[in-house]
């Protein structure tokens, strides 16, 4: 880092919040994708106004810089590919409001989602989007990838909650968007176009977000197919049945054959184990959207329906869900976890094309996620250390995403396009949705030093996925 741009940031945020070391450049070079890059120095701003004089900066001396939240993204979307600045907005913690007559809170981007959640809890509310990493994963960051999670079906996305955005941008100047108002038509809606933009375009600096109350019962039952064709047609009906599960997750095959292989649990080894979860205000009203849930189960063959009768049996019904992730993780040296989405009637499809795309590819994919959003996890495994496995995995997900777009569907339903899937954009958006993107990008960011790299936005990249080194 030059000297005198160095003494220029830590008289912004101060000594304590200026970071060079080498252990601080290796944390900052991953998240927990398969990319990785050095920056140059970390900064961690503790006031908007602190974000805007260190914009300003890095926009005279055109330095890349790259806003990380908790670094959890899956697609190398925080990981500082043209080295630069990394502007770590962890220290930008508070939760500033929590205002429950208007159904609102206001908080700063490191606000870690179960913070937020946990303090919402005692008044009766919630903030649903509900990512798997709420644990640690940021509000900025959720903001910026427009997190989503169990109970998208019937909940939606972060995207339906964000009212407002504080943004500062790349220049240093400061954007407030939207309003406290639970509606609003007023101009363009520049919210969301900052929603899931991948810190692309600006940094948000406060986040006003709708809360919802939480619905007080559940009722939790999973059913088990020998055929994918018969877990399909569940699928599609309980589509019809009038009812949105606020959960409807699914397990495919190869995904209980690895949790068989690794833990006590003895799950059936089936085509498809659909795990549903009803909520409401009362036991009676969760009960009656269940029986006709199960109905639609019973319609269509199913080896099994288990229903829980009290919040231990639901916890244990849920345990083979919830394991998916860490057992397939630690299977081989190396996995990438994809989110392809597809319409719901073409979740069977999809789960074919998995099966015959790990066939040919000669690879392990393990495929579990919301049959209720259409958005499925096949997770690839593989070893990374073996340059002919590495090839194989490419291929896969490339394959997967042609499948994908094929099936009407999407590259990504949760997890962003950052690096790993920026080759493919041009595969879903044709040359005039580029055009407009690529032409947004160079409206807020004429010089290109805000996270630079990602979503295939440069035009001499043209799709390619920059040069981060994969791990
Ligand atoms: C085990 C696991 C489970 C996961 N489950 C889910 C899931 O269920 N649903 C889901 O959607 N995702 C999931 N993810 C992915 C990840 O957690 C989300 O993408 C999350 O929203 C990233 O938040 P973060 O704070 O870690 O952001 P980071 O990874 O630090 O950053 C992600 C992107 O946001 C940008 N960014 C961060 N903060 C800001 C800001 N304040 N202003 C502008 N840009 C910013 C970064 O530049 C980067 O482009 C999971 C990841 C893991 C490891």
């Amino acid at each position: 880092m030059d000297e005198k741009l160095k003494r220029e940031l830590i008289a912004v945020v101060g000594k304590e919040q200026y970071t060079e070391s080498l252990l601080d450049m290796v944390s900052y070079s991953y998240d927990a994708s398969e990319h990785s890059h050095r920056p140059a120095c970390g900064v961690l701003p503790r006031t908007t106004e602190q974000v805007a004089e260190v914009l300003k900066l890095a926009h005279r001396e055109k330095i890349p810089v790259v806003p990380r939240g908790a670094g959890t993204g899956l697609s190398g979307m925080a990981i500082p590919v043209k080295g630069g600045i990394v502007l770590d907005l962890s220290r930008m913690n508070e939760i500033l409001e929590i205002n429950i007559e208007n159904r609102l809170a206001v908080v700063q981007p490191g606000v870690v989602y179960d913070d937020l959640q946990n303090l919402l809890a005692p008044y009766g509310f919630f903030f649903p989007p509900d990512p798997a990493s709420g644990k640690v994963s940021t509000l900025g960051g959720n903001v910026a990838t427009n997190a989503g999670g169990l109970k998208g079906a019937k909940y939606g996305t972060t995207r339906d909650y964000v009212l407002g955005l504080t943004v500062v941008l790349p220049d240093g100047r400061i954007l407030k968007t939207g309003s406290r108002a639970m509606k609003s038509v007023s101009g363009y809606d520049l919210t969301r176009l900052f929603v899931g933009s991948e810190g692309t375009l600006g940094v948000v600096a406060e986040i006003t977000v709708k809360i919802n109350p939480r619905p007080a019962a559940t009722s939790t039952a999973l059913a088990t197919f020998d055929d994918l064709g018969d877990a399909g047609n569940a699928l599609t009906e309980v589509m019809h049945s009038g009812i949105i599960p606020s959960a409807l997750e699914i397990l495919g095959r190869e995904a209980l054959l690895a949790i068989n292989r690794n833990t006590d649990l003895a799950l059936p080894e089936v085509d498809m184990m659909i795990l549903v979860e009803t909520d409401g205000y009362t036991r009676q009203e969760t009960e009656f959207q269940m029986e006709k849930v199960i109905a639609v189960f019973q319609r269509n063959n199913p080896r099994e329906i288990k229903r829980a009768k009290n919040q231990k049996e639901a916890d244990e019904l849920w345990r083979a869900r919830k394991s998916a992730y860490a057992v397939l993780a630690r299977m081989k040296t190396h996995f990438v976890l994809e989110d392809v989405t597809v319409p719901m009637s073409n979740i069977t499809a999809l789960l074919k094309g998995v099966q015959h795309i790990a066939k040919e590819r000669n690879l392990q994919i393990a495929t579990y996620g919301h049959a209720g959003d259409g958005n499925l996890h096949p997770q690839i495994l593989y070893d990374g250390y073996d340059p002919d496995q590495v090839k194989r995995m490419e291929k896969a997900s490339e394959d997967l995403f042609r499948v994908a777009i094929e099936l009407d569907g999407t590259l990504t339903g949760e997890h962003g396009i950052g690096l790993s899937k920026a080759p493919f954009m041009t595969l879903e958006h044709d040359a005039v949705a580029m055009e407009v993107m690529r032409g947004l990008k160079r409206f807020f960011d004429p010089h290109n030093i805000l996270n630079p790299g990602k979503m295939a936005l440069e035009d001499e990249t043209s799709g390619s996925a920059g040069s981060a080194e994969r791990s």
